[in-house]
């Protein structure tokens, strides 16, 4: 391909993607389809030899249409209210085209030192605008070291922070036999990182891993986690890591940081905090929204995802360390393939020293470009709208005396369910999403002692707008007549 069929099959790939931003909303929001039909719809191999460039991409193109995207699920469609957001804008878009138009590595700083740089100064922006604590900055001075790093996702980055935990503690004491802690209601990455760290054994493993009961939001209980940390240690275990949530994945709850590290304190306090704040942690963009953030300065790392809420496409996990030594110890090994004067000399970061793979993409370009096109105003109505709308949508959804809203709203998420039990709310939410003019997902939470259905509604889309909430509160409602009346 020269450079001229690129610039033309290029421009006809943002027309591709620019109609399909235009049309999305016509698409239903699920595909319809049986498993293996989209394999089966692909050619045994690939072409033996190449056919002419137009020719080539006019097949592309084609397949784009007929058998990729009917058989998406539609994450940009206007009424995609589902798991959390995944959104993203042509801004980002842009800076993941200018990403692979480059082709550049930058596992090193000396590799390319620009991918550093950028990365380094817009973390440091992003710390400001979501105002994090001084220590998480890469200009911070204490002796331990703080900054920011662009992780693929926030389970990498709950895995990097416990392996640096485990090197801390393993440090102090070769011998130590370290505890993981976390609540029932935190992310599945948090045991997944446990047994890929090696410090759980298998999902169930009570003995190194501690699950904490919740409060009745659903927060974690700290008396429970208080008695946990005592009685291990009276056990001679050392515990390591507490992983804490901003916002989990279920209803979107809190976990009370100045509390917990106010035990971790008192008693044990080489333990790392670890805060998980994937999807909500972004709104702190907004002042208002911040207040979960408080005691945020005593936990020893933070992850927020841009890609979840924040208009910036997968992966663009933002993770802070307060402790970038522990990090550092726990990953760096220096080859001699790899040493080079400026790393020698201490005067730059190298990130491959911060996550688990070394080869890394310019993923902070299209973070770069998201809050240049978008300013500090533009991201912060984009989440104040969303909140706002899920507001208007739980005061109206809560006049109809059919729901029940079990959980206080959090953000832009809520969850509801039907008076009449389980089962009708599990029919509900499956004629919704088979109508594929919605999706919505579904989860148990615990309601007065078991455990209830009930249906997820999280705003997050780009193109939502506010007659999308509305006439999806509609269908809802309509929905829930017919399941009613069986
Ligand atoms: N943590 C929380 C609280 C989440 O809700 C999620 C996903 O929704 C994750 C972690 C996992 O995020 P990622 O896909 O970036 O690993």
């Amino acid at each position: 391909m020269t450079p001229e069929e690129f610039r033309e099959q290029g421009r006809r790939m943002i027309d591709w993607i620019a109609d399909y931003w235009k049309s999305v909303e016509q698409r239903g929001v699920t595909a319809p389809i049986e498993p293996g039909s989209v394999y089966a719809a692909l050619p045994d191999g690939p072409p033996e030899s190449a056919a002419p460039t137009a020719e080539t991409w006019d097949g592309i193109f084609r397949d784009l249409d007929e058998i990729v995207a009917p058989n998406l699920m539609h994450w940009q469609h206007p009424n995609y209210f589902g798991f959390f957001p995944a959104n993203s804008s042509f801004a980002a878009i842009l800076g993941e085209l200018a990403c692979a138009g480059m082709g550049v590595q930058g596992m090193l700083w000396e590799t390319s030192p620009a991918i550093t740089e950028v990365e380094t100064r817009v973390l440091d922006w992003m710390a400001d605008l979501l105002d994090l604590p001084e220590s998480y900055r890469s200009t911070a001075t204490h002796a331990a070291l703080g900054g920011g790093v662009i992780q693929g996702t926030a389970s990498e980055a709950t895995l990097v922070a416990m392996v640096a935990a485990r090197a801390r503690v393993l440090d102090a004491d070769p011998n130590a036999r370290p505890v993981i802690y976390t609540s029932t209601q935190s992310h599945s990455s948090v045991i997944k990182a446990a047994m890929i760290a090696g410090l759980a054994r298998h999902p169930e493993d009570r003995e190194h891993l501690r699950v904490i009961g919740t409060n009745a939001d659903l927060s974690i209980d700290v008396e429970q986690l208080r008695a946990a940390i005592d009685s291990d240690r009276a056990e001679g275990r050392a515990p390591a890591w507490i992983g804490l949530t901003s916002g989990t994945t279920a209803t979107g709850a809190f976990d009370d940081i100045a509390a917990v590290a106010a035990i971790r304190d008192e008693l044990c306090p080489r333990a790392w905090i670890h805060v998980d704040a994937a999807w909500a942690g972004v709104a702190a963009v907004c002042p208002e929204h911040r207040g979960f953030h408080a005691g945020l300065e005593h936990a020893e790392s933070y992850v927020t995802n841009a890609h979840k809420w924040l208009l910036t496409n997968f992966d663009c996990s933002m993770f802070y360390t307060k402790d970038r030594r522990s990090l550092n110890r726990a990953m760096s090994i220096n080859p001699s393939y790899l040493k080079n004067a400026a790393s020698e000399a201490g005067a730059v970061i190298d990130y491959r020293d911060w996550h688990v793979e070394l080869g890394r993409r310019f993923r902070a370009l299209k973070l770069w470009f998201v809050l240049r096109q978008y300013g500090v105003d533009g991201l912060r109505s984009h989440i104040r709208r969303h909140v706002e709308w899920t507001e208007a949508f739980e005061t109206r959804l809560r006049r109809d005396e059919r729901f029940d809203l079990p959980t206080p709203r959090s953000l832009s998420l809520l969850t509801f369910r039907l008076r009449a039990g389980d089962e009708p709310t599990r029919e509900l939410h499956r004629r919704l999403n088979a109508s594929r003019r919605t999706y919505l997902t579904h989860t148990l939470i615990p309601i007065e002692g078991a455990e209830r259905s009930v249906i997820r509604f999280c705003i997050g889309a780009p193109l939502t707008e506010r007659r999308h909430v509305d006439d999806t509160l509609e269908l809802i409602r309509a929905t829930a007549g017919e399941v009613l009346s069986g």
